[in-house]
């Protein structure tokens, strides 16, 4: 029999479905504001697998807002390292600055926080404070759009208010907290994008994109990401026991990391045109002899808007070199101290240099 669940079953439903299958995270047994926090915006654009690690290092090292308050950036920074999109660290390290000791417990006072959204405002107040606000994420999207068979694009105005719209009249508000992250849950383990479970999914019976065939065709996106290529060549100066970095500064990726000197051109330079770049020459100014020899050719990075394509230069100079244009001279043996890029990380680890 083909039925669509009322709202209130379908709640039920995924609660129980959550009582069996609730994943054992850190985050979730707690009601502590600010861990939840941290761990939702960890988890942003990172999976729990790869998270999970991160933030049992993030809250031991900061355990509360003014922990990480009274840190400096650098180091926030440096505990973010690998994560990436690292305006998460900055806007938590400000945030974190602005609340003054105390972590806010109203809507309106968490979504004025930097860099937290309406979806990241209503994991927290739910999840700590149990005041019924839906989340729509992800997975919410995906489990509602196949479960109900609406088609409307997740990412047009129209689809948005519709979805948000659904998501709060399902809301169980006598129990907020666990249905949210029932629901959460159930996008991440049963009815996920790829390969959901619908042969034992205890929706199945009344799932609209189940019984016509559309699982794979839902939830609908109208636009796809624009993705622009970059090529990046990175510069590894050895001086003796020495190399040089420097703070990327800038409306840009990776702003207030560290990384290696860096020509960016708008193809991939062959190495003789990058022994005639203007700025390389800057660089080397003042300096004497040098010897400069590919380490590593067009590493791919893929971030959520960009494809860098990387190439990793060796440069050799006389061991008494002090300068290098305006870089930072750092000792080799100390720097893991300085958050870099896992571009970066990577090439050192696996070149070994
Ligand atoms: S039947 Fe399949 S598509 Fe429908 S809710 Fe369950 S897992 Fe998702």
């Amino acid at each position: 029999m083909n039925y669509f669940c009322t709202m209130n079953a379908f709640s039920d439903t995924i609660i129980e479905w959550y009582a069996e299958n609730k994943r054992d995270l850190p985050w979730r047994n707690t009601k502590d504001p600010y861990l939840i926090w941290v761990s939702e915006i960890i988890l942003q654009q990172t999976r729990v697998s790869q998270g999970y690690g991160y933030f049992l290092r993030f809250v031991e090292r900061f355990p509360d807002v003014q922990t990480l308050a009274d840190a400096p950036e650098d180091e926030v920074l440096k505990y973010w390292q690998g994560l990436g999109y690292y305006s998460r660290a900055r806007n938590l390290h400000a945030a974190a600055r602005g609340m003054r000791g105390k972590f806010p417990n109203t809507y309106e006072g968490v979504r004025a926080l930097k860099g937290v959204g309406e979806y990241t405002a209503a994991a927290i107040c739910s999840i700590a404070y149990d005041l019924p606000y839906a989340v729509v994420d992800g997975n919410v999207y995906r489990v509602l759009s196949r479960y109900w068979g609406i088609d409307l694009p997740i990412d047009s105005t129209q689809g948005k208010k519709t979805f948000a719209a659904m998501a709060q009249e399902l809301l169980d508000v006598s129990r907020p907290s666990l249905y949210n992250q029932a629901i959460m849950d159930f996008g991440a383990i049963q009815c996920t994008p790829q390969t959901p479970d619908c042969l034992f999914c205890p929706l199945a019976q009344s799932c609209q994109a189940f019984s016509q065939g559309k699982v794979a065709q839902l939830p609908v996106k109208q636009h796809k990401v624009r993705t622009v290529d970059r090529y990046f060549h990175y510069i590894y100066v050895r001086a003796g026991a020495y190399t040089y970095l420097h703070k990327r500064t800038g409306n840009d990726i990776w702003k207030n990391l560290f990384e290696l000197p860096l020509v960016e051109a708008d193809h991939a330079l062959a190495e003789e045109e990058l022994l005639a770049s203007p700025l390389l020459h800057s660089w080397l100014a003042g300096n004497g002899s040098f010897t400069l020899g590919l380490r590593r050719r067009q590493v791919k990075h893929v971030l959520s808007h960009r494809i860098i394509y990387a190439d990793f230069y060796e440069l050799i100079l006389p061991e008494d070199t002090v300068s290098f244009g305006e870089f930072l001279r750092i000792p080799i043996a100390e720097r893991g101290r300085y958050a870099v890029p896992r571009l970066i990380q990577a090439f050192w680890e696996r070149e070994d240099v």
